[in-house]
């Protein structure tokens, strides 16, 4: 599932192709998976202009010039597309669309043009300048919610890891209050917003933490590391552009530079020890047992 640096990759490269532009209709598809409804959201969204594209928590924002705002949730496959006319690109349709070359890394700019005909279509925008935004879901676990308030639809996430006002204090806070196992605890959206499995791993092994370790337990010298550990990974995975595990988000190259998600058996990169695989609060993960020692 794409993560915060995926999810801020994506609303980059959206940017400059969508602020500015006028929706001149929305038609969802997957009426299950819109609020507050089909059409409700078609018609609120009828002629408004996106002013601004951006990302809370895992969610792509599309802010609009009425002060609404759509919220899309990607959760375990659904991508921003572009469909473009065939006999524009000029190009036979290619089989394999999920071979997706250019989602969401950016090499391109912009979501990716589809290779052939798009699949798995649930929502379109036509824009004012003629171009149609897709959003494609295979799983269809992905959500598009319409509200006239960000804060409220947002409440109950909590902050942002990236913030200038996250400090090492924030998150002595947030641990201290909670007796839970690190690796749940982050992995809740509740607590700490845009953290998934890849980076809670991680962030751990950055911080020489084991992730059953009870939060309120955490000493200081323990919380700052994890702090930086934490913003170090997701800074360096958005310069990355995020983590291309298969077609669901290929474009990143933060995959070569994990040290723990992913690599079971393989020699850890500080020293040595075979990188193991363990099952905390029903989430696979990943740990270093010499970097991460259970105490
Ligand atoms: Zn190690």
């Amino acid at each position: 599932m794409p993560e915060l640096p995926e999810v801020e990759t994506i609303v980059r490269n959206c940017r400059p192709h969508l602020e500015g532009r006028r929706i001149l209709r929305f038609k969802t598809h997957w009426p299950k998976n819109t609020a507050p409804g089909a059409a409700t959201v078609a018609r609120a969204l009828s002629g408004r202009k996106i002013v601004q594209v951006t990302r809370r928590a895992k969610f792509v924002v599309f802010q609009l010039d009425d002060g609404a705002c759509l919220l899309i949730h990607l959760r375990m496959s659904g991508r921003l597309e572009w469909d473009e006319p065939q006999s524009k690109a000029g190009v036979p349709a290619r089989p394999g669309t999920h071979g997706g070359d250019g989602h969401g890394g950016g090499r391109r700019g912009g979501p990716p043009h589809s290779n052939g005909s798009p699949r798995h279509v649930r929502a379109v925008w036509d824009l004012d300048n003629g171009r149609r935004l897709l959003f494609c879901d295979a799983r269809k676990f992905g959500r598009i919610r319409y509200t006239r308030d960000l804060a409220a639809a947002t409440r109950e996430l909590g902050p942002e890891p990236l913030a200038r006002a996250f400090a090492p204090a924030c998150l002595e806070k947030l641990l201290a209050a909670r007796r839970r196992q690190l690796k749940p605890l982050l992995l809740d959206q509740r607590v700490i917003a845009g953290l998934g499995n890849i980076y809670t791993d991680e962030a751990l092994f950055r911080a020489g933490l084991h992730p059953a370790t009870s939060s309120h337990r955490l000493d200081r010298e323990q919380v700052r590391r994890l702090h930086r550990g934490i913003r170090d990974v997701l800074r360096l995975a958005i310069r990355s552009h995020g983590t291309t595990i298969d077609w669901i988000y290929p474009g990143g190259w933060m995959q070569r530079r994990l040290n723990v998600y992913g690599r079971t058996g393989q020699p850890c990169r500080t020293c040595g020890t075979p990188i193991v695989a363990l099952r905390i609060g029903q989430r696979g993960t990943h740990i270093c047992p010499r970097c991460q020692p259970k105490r």
